[in-house]
């Protein structure tokens, strides 16, 4: 009989997708699939999962040796406890004892992070900073931010460190997804920006905003206050790199290089605004997917005794 193959899996669950990655113990991503979150998951998140797994892993005879998932949630350090997703339509009672319900119905190991933590840590790998201080900020539904420290994802105290988006420098008047009031995410996000888009009637798609809509106020305020959180964190960490992605700034015509300006100017000088840089995080949206992944290799496959010996991840 032959024997099953051996793979991993890395998950990332957004609002609007999920998106699945498989890879095998050399690397190799053996399959990517994204699908509407809201579909796979009518049925109960754990089904929905299960049956999203089961199908790839059927067709490439595989078997599944460990799950990582990310979340756009606050993850507790234990990394199977979610705190808070307020951009995820789940009700408390799933994600109650979520992780061990996913390791029975799957038969592996499962283990959860916060979405940005692994596409910080694919944008690292990617850009070989494994060594360096590095920021991410990813301007998407919300206003991710990540820290990679001493070789990983820096999480503070409880796992939940890196809230740029919840920092209280938003419109006072609105209540943010979290709860809080004012947090920045009411003014800089993608739910900010969407929201704006539909307060009136619009000649242009949502995703033409940047191409026809760059010089509109509140479109200009949002990109400053992304550069003054920003220029903040970068003064706070004194980061060799910052890494800028996500969802709004992959849109066509977005802004970066006057962001990146705008950033400059609210930096100390001569350090570090004279040598921190700013790298563009790769647009694919599987990276997620894929740095989720990478960890479960790194923690259940062993690799493999034939290939050559690869550099660690992270
Ligand atoms: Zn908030």
């Amino acid at each position: 009989m032959l024997k099953a193959l051996n793979v991993v899996a890395g998950i990332d669950m957004g609002a609007t997708h999920i998106r699945l990655c498989l890879m095998d113990d050399n690397g190799e991503v053996l399959h990517c699939e994204k699908q509407r979150t809201a579909e796979v998951i009518t049925g109960g998140v754990v089904c929905g999962i299960a049956a999203l797994l089961g199908a790839p892993l059927a067709r490439l005879k595989a078997r599944c040796r460990g799950l990582v998932m990310g979340f756009p949630a606050l993850v507790g350090k234990d990394k199977r406890t979610i705190i808070s997703t307020p951009n995820l339509p789940l009700r408390a009672e799933e994600l109650n004892e979520l992780a061990g319900k996913l390791e029975d119905a799957l038969g592996c190991p499962v283990e959860f992070s916060r979405d940005v933590n692994l596409q910080l840590s694919f944008d690292v790998a990617q850009n070989g900073l494994q060594e360096s201080q590095v920021l991410g900020a990813y301007l998407g539904t919300g206003m991710g931010f990540a820290v990679w420290l001493n070789g990983a994802p820096w999480t503070g105290a409880h796992g939940v460190a890196g809230e740029l988006g919840h920092i209280p420098q938003g419109d006072m008047s609105l209540t943010c997804g979290c709860g809080n009031a004012g947090c920045l995410e009411t003014v800089c996000s993608g739910i900010a920006l969407k929201r704006w888009y539909d307060s009136a009637p619009r000649d242009y798609e949502m995703g033409e905003l940047f191409v026809f809509a760059q010089n509109e106020p509140f479109v200009t305020a949002l990109l400053s206050h992304a550069a003054r959180a920003i220029a903040t964190s970068v003064n706070l960490f004194d980061p060799d790199a910052v890494i800028l992605g996500g969802g709004v700034m992959d849109m066509a015509d977005f802004p970066r290089e006057a962001l990146i300006a705008q950033i400059k100017q609210h930096l100390r000088r001569p350090l570090p605004h004279d040598a921190v840089r700013f790298i563009a995080a790769s647009s694919s949206a599987f990276n997620g997917a894929q740095g989720a992944a990478t960890l479960a290799r790194s923690q259940h496959l062993p690799a493999p005794a034939v290939a050559p010996v690869r550099a660690a991840f992270g």
